[in-house]
C-alpha cells in the first residue's frame, strides 16, 4: 500500500476501484500535406470540430436531471472555446499556408493559447486554460478517429468507480457523480471541476502531481475527499476500517440533509443564526446548500496572496457582488483584508512583502493595521464592498481591532470611501453595518468600547487563542497547548459576549471554534446565538443546537466559567457534552 497527498475538496470518503482514464494526448502527429491535399485537410479538421460539437450539445441533452446548473454552462463554455477564432482560424491558416497536417496545426495553437492563459495571475483565468486543453483532446480524438474512453455507468450495488485521472474535462465528471469519487493530477480549488465536485458532493482530490502515473486499472483504492490523500491498494484491514466510515460518513450524511430547511433553536426554541465562512465567492453555494443564514465571514485576503499586482476595485467589486448574488437575500459579512502573519502577500518574495519581512509578523503590521497603513489601497477595498452591497445585504467586518483610535480611523474612510462611490457613479451606496473582530485579549477586555462604537462584534478564536496563550497556531512544535477550552480564553469569549448583550449589540464566533461540537453546549451556555463556520460543519453544529436546553445551559456554564481550574473546566466540560 501506498498514499498520495493532495488537495482535498471535501465530499467524503469513498472505498472503491481505480479506473485510470487515459492521459492527455501527447504523440500528436505531424506531416507535411501537399497544397492539392489542404482542402481536404481542412474538411478534415471542420468534420472533427462538428463532430466534437455535436458530442457536447448530446452530453447536454443528456444532463441528468438532477445535475448542477453549472454542468450545462460549462459544456456551453467548451462549445464557443471551438468557435474562438483565434483558435480555428489559425489552425486553418497553418494548413492551408504552410502545409501543416491538421492534428499539428491545431495542437500548436492551443499550446500557444494555453500558455498565454498560463501568464494570468488571475487563479479564475488560469483555470480557463485547462477548458481549452481539455476541449482540444476531444478535438485531437475526433481527428485520430477514436472515443473518448469513459466506462459504463455502474449499476447501483456495483463496486464504486474511483476515476484516477491526469485531468478531466468538467462534461465527464457527470459520470464520476454514479461512481464515486475521483483524484486529480492538476487542479486547484478553483478549477471547475473542483467547483463541480463540490457542487456534486463527490470525495474528491485534486493536485496529486502525477499520482496517476502510480495507480493501475482496478486497484484497490480509498478516497478521502477532506482528508486530501488517496491510498492505494490498501491490506483488508484497512479496506475494512473505512468501508466501515464510509456507510457511516452515508447515513450520518442522508440523516444530516434532512435538517437543511429544519429552522435552528434549541429545545427551549431559543433561535440560533448558523452563518458561513468562505475564502472564494463559489463557496458561497456550497453555504446555501448547508442551508446557512448568511455568510458570516468572508476572507478576503485570499484574493490579494500570490499575485504581482493587487486585485483592484473593479475585480474586488465583482468578487464581492458575485458572493452577495449568491446568497440570494442572506447578509454577507466581508471583512477586510487580514494580510500579514501566516497570511503574507507572497510566500516567496520576502521583498515584495514588508510585513513578511517584521521580526515578529504576528505581533507586526497585520489586518487593520496594514490597511490602515494602506489607506489608498483600504479605500479601494471599501469602495468595492459598498458597490457590492447595491446587489443585497452587506455587513464589513475589521480584523484584529485593539485601540479606539483603530475604530475612528476606520469608520471615517469607511464614510470616505461611500462618498467617492457616490463622486465616480453618481448612484448613493447603502449604508452598511460594520463591525469589529474580537481576536486579540486587549479587544475582549475591552469589548464594551467596541460593542458601543460598532454594530456588531464577531469573536476570532483561531487568534484569540493564539495571542491568549502566547501559541504561534502555525508552530507545530506547540500545537499542544492550542487549548480552545483553557480557563483564559473562555473568560475572554463569555465576557465579550456579556459585553455585546449589554451593548445590544450582536455577536457571534467566527473562529473554528464556532465548527467545533465539542464548544457547541459551551457557546449555548454562554449566550451566544449566532455562529459561522465552514459549511461542512454547519449541519453537524445544527443538530447538536436541536438538542440543546439553552436556560439550563446558562447555569450550568455559568458554575464553570467560575473555575480558574483548567483541570476542573475540562472535567465540567466532558459532563456538558454527556447529558
Ligand atoms: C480567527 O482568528 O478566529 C478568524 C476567524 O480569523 P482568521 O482565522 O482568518 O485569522
Ligand atoms: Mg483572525
Amino acid at each position: 500500500m501506498f498514499s498520495l497527498h493532495g488537495t482535498g475538496i471535501g465530499g467524503g470518503i469513498v472505498v472503491g476501484r481505480a479506473v485510470v482514464l487515459e492521459s492527455r494526448l501527447i504523440d500528436v502527429p505531424r506531416y507535411r500535406i501537399l497544397p492539392e491535399q489542404r482542402a481536404a485537410e481542412l474538411g478534415r479538421l471542420d468534420r472533427a470540430i462538428d463532430t466534437v460539437r455535436l458530442e457536447l450539445a448530446d452530453l447536454g441533452e443528456q444532463l441528468p436531471a438532477d445535475a448542477p446548473p453549472e454542468a450545462q454552462a460549462l459544456l456551453q463554455i467548451h462549445a464557443m472555446m471551438l468557435d474562438d477564432p483565434t483558435l480555428v482560424e489559425q489552425t486553418r491558416l497553418a494548413v492551408e499556408s504552410h502545409g501543416q497536417n491538421a492534428e499539428w496545426a491545431f495542437f500548436a495553437q492551443v499550446e500557444h493559447l494555453a500558455a498565454q492563459f498560463e501568464q494570468f495571475e488571475d487563479a479564475y483565468l488560469r483555470e480557463r486554460g485547462r477548458d481549452l486543453t481539455q476541449v482540444a483532446d476531444r478535438v485531437l480524438k475526433a481527428l485520430a478517429g477514436s472515443g473518448r474512453r469513459l466506462p459504463e455507468r455502474p449499476k447501483p450495488g456495483d463496486v464504486p468507480l474511483v476515476f484516477i485521472a491526469h485531468d478531466v474535462a468538467p462534461a465527464d465528471m457527470l459520470h464520476l457523480k454514479q461512481a464515486g469519487g475521483f483524484a486529480l493530477d492538476l487542479g486547484g480549488t478553483a478549477s471547475h471541476t473542483a467547483i463541480l465536485a463540490r457542487s456534486m458532493n463527490v470525495p474528491a482530490v485534486v493536485g496529486l502531481n502525477t499520482g496517476s502515473l502510480l495507480v493501475r486499472d482496478d486497484d484497490w483504492v480509498v478516497l478521502d475527499g477532506d482528508a486530501g490523500v488517496l491510498m492505494v491498494a490498501p491490506d483488508e484491514i484497512v479496506l475494512e476500517e473505512y468501508r466501515h466510515r464510509m456507510l457511516m460518513g452515508l447515513l450520518e450524511r442522508k440523516q444530516l440533509e434532512r435538517l437543511v430547511h429544519v429552522p435552528t433553536a434549541t429545545v427551549d426554541r431559543v433561535a440560533i443564526e448558523l452563518h458561513a465562512n468562505i475564502e472564494l465567492p463559489a463557496e458561497a453555494e456550497q453555504a446555501l446548500e448547508a442551508g446557512a443564514d448568511g455568510v458570516g465571514l468572508f476572507r478576503t485576503e485570499f484574493m490579494f496572496m500570490n499575485r504581482d499586482e493587487r486585485p483592484g476595485e473593479d475585480e474586488q467589486y465583482e468578487a464581492y457582488a458575485a458572493a452577495v448574488i449568491a446568497m440570494r437575500g442572506r447578509p454577507v459579512t466581508i471583512r477586510t483584508i487580514d494580510i500579514g502573519a501566516d497570511k503574507p502577500l507572497r510566500i516567496d518574495d520576502e521583498t515584495y512583502d514588508p510585513v513578511a519581512a517584521a521580526a515578529n509578523p504576528a505581533l507586526g503590521q497585520r489586518a487593520i493595521r496594514y490597511s490602515l497603513a494602506e489607506p489608498d489601497m483600504f479605500l479601494e477595498q471599501l469602495r468595492a464592498i459598498h458597490r457590492a452591497a447595491e446587489h443585497g445585504p452587506v455587513r464589513l467586518l475589521i480584523p484584529m481591532l485593539v485601540h479606539g483610535h483603530e475604530v475612528e480611523q476606520s469608520l471615517r474612510l469607511i464614510a470616505q470611501a461611500r462618498e467617492q462611490v457616490f463622486e465616480r457613479t453618481g448612484r448613493v451606496a447603502p449604508e452598511v453595518p460594520v463591525g469589529g473582530m474580537i481576536e486579540v485579549p486587549a479587544a475582549a477586555l475591552t469589548a464594551g468600547m467596541f460593542a458601543r462604537r460598532l454594530d456588531f462584534l464577531s469573536i476570532g478564536t483561531n487568534d484569540l487563542i493564539q495571542y491568549t496563550l502566547a501559541i504561534d497556531r502555525t508552530d507545530h512544535a506547540v500545537a499542544s497547548l492550542y487549548d480552545p477550552f483553557h480557563p483564559a480564553v473562555l473568560q475572554l469569549v463569555s465576557q465579550t459576549i456579556r459585553a455585546a448583550a449589554r451593548a445590544g449589540k450582536p455577536v457571534s464566533v467566527c473562529g473554528e471554534m464556532a465548527g467545533d461540537l465539542e464548544a457547541t453546549r459551551l457557546l449555548i451556555g454562554m449566550g451566544l446565538r449566532s455562529f459561522s463556520m465552514h459549511p461542512a460543519s454547519l449541519l453537524r453544529v445544527k443538530r447538536e443546537i436541536l438538542r440543546c436546553d439553552a436556560a439550563r445551559l446558562r447555569t450550568r456554564v455559568s458554575r464553570l466559567l467560575g473555575s480558574d481550574d483548567p483541570v476542573k473546566v475540562q472535567a465540567g466540560l466532558k459532563r456538558l457534552r454527556e447529558n
